[in-house]
């Protein structure tokens, strides 16, 4: 028997997590839930599963949480606090799935207990990744990745022959406009760009999947999960995202981790292991594939995948700001202030205007991350003025 917290419970990740969850009673006991402020979902999920505890992030919905839960035993809890706190309940498994920079505080919350973070929000590592590493060594956690095409290396991945790895290849479906020609981008609007065709998720990670941002961001990633150099990630674009990533060795051989894509089987690998645990969901028929195609990906038409790999070897603050000027950006996109083509131009802007030092603290990152907010902001009414 595990027990498990997962935060952002009501998202894309967190109802796969559930799924899992609740199909393996015998194995897995709820701590903690947190949403942002979805009471309703937050509440039922909380009462099915019998969890300790609910937690809303934003404090105005802790009335109607409290509401819900009235006689069923599950505590009702709201803030940003609270959601740290119930990070750091003790949880065998903690399932760190909020999206952005604001799943950062709690996600390391949870790796100061020690225990097992199951990390989805790819966006703390991406901001944190140094100081999370550095926590996680302190405090004796173990990190493990959900994100599909991490889960795959980690698979992958022989650890003892670290020194053996030669290179790891990202596979990127290339999101919903793949084929589309540059001058055909500009009038993207927000409905299309979160139809992603190979799979279902959260409106900033498919937005984030449209300009490949997102594999910008699990370059980052994967810099700070495996033991490689930067120039030792290469990325791959792979259309039927049937082939979740490879690891290469020093002899040649390419070990490659498939399945049909379900985030429940990387969600499920993470939860159960060093076990595995039985998923429901399609299985892979490769005759019914048929083939796989692949190509390289194209950094004019997609230039977040360029200022994603900048960042990553400038380091220091570089991360930070790319992510929270992408997440500032993207949310401006998907209330239509501005275009598509220019999610990645402010990300340009804002990484072009400031400079901090390397944050060597959760605080530091939080400053860097707030100030970087705020010049993305400038740089959004800047483009509607
Ligand atoms: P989502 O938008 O569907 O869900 C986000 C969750 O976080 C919700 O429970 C929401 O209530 C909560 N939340 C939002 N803002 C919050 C805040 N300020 N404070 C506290 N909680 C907040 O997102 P998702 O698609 O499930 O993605 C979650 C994370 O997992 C992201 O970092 C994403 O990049 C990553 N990820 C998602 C997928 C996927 O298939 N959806 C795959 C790989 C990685
Ligand atoms: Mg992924």
């Amino acid at each position: 028997m595990k027990t498990v917290t997962i935060l952002g419970a009501t998202g894309s990740v967190g109802t796969s997590t559930l799924d899992l969850v609740e199909r393996a009673p015998d194995e897995f006991r709820v701590v903690a839930l947190t949403a942002n402020c979805d009471v309703a979902r937050l509440a039922d999920a909380a009462r099915r599963t019998r969890a300790q505890r609910a937690v809303v992030a934003d404090e105005t919905c802790l009335p109607a949480l409290r509401e819900a839960l009235a006689g069923s035993g599950v505590e009702a809890a709201g803030g940003d606090a609270a959601v740290a706190e119930a990070a750091a309940m003790g949880a065998d498994v903690t399932v760190a799935a909020i999206v952005g920079c604001a799943g950062l505080r709690p996600a390391m919350a949870a790796v100061e207990q020690g225990g097992t973070l199951a990390l989805a929000n790819k966006e703390a590592l991406v901001s944190a990744g140094d100081v999370m590493n550095a926590a996680v060594a302190r405090h004796g956690a173990t990190l493990l990745p959900v994100d599909s095409e991490h889960s795959a290396i980690f698979q992958c991945l022989d650890t003892k022959l670290a020194d053996r790895v030669s290179r790891i290849i990202l596979t990127a479906s290339g999101g919903p406009f793949r084929d589309r020609a540059l001058a055909d981008m500009r009038a993207i609007t927000p409905a299309q760009a979160v139809a992603h065709p190979n799979w279902s998720m959260g409106a900033k990670i498919s937005v984030d999947s449209a300009t490949m941002m997102n594999k910008g961001l699990e370059l980052i990633e994967a810099f700070h999960l495996f033991p490689v150099a930067a120039e030792q990630i290469e990325i791959v674009v792979h259309r039927q995202s049937v082939i979740h990533s490879m690891v290469e060795y020093v002899d040649g051989s390419v070990l490659a981790q498939l399945g049909t894509p379900d985030m429940r089987t990387p969600i499920a690998c993470a939860l159960a292991w060093p076990d595995r645990m039985p998923t429901p969901g399609e299985r892979l028929d490769l005759v019914r594939v048929g083939r796989l195609d692949f190509e390289a990906p194209d950094e004019q038409r997609f230039p977040a995948l360029r200022l994603a790999r900048e960042a990553l070897v400038a380091g220091g603050a570089r991360p930070a700001i790319l992510n929270a000027a992408n997440e500032v950006a993207v949310a401006a996109f998907l209330k239509e202030r501005i275009g598509y083509l220019e999610i990645a131009a402010i990300v340009a802007d804002t990484l072009a205007g400031f400079d901090p030092a390397s944050p060597s603290s959760l605080d530091a990152v939080l400053d860097v991350d707030r100030e970087a907010r705020a010049l993305a902001e400038e740089r959004v009414k800047d483009r509607v003025a």
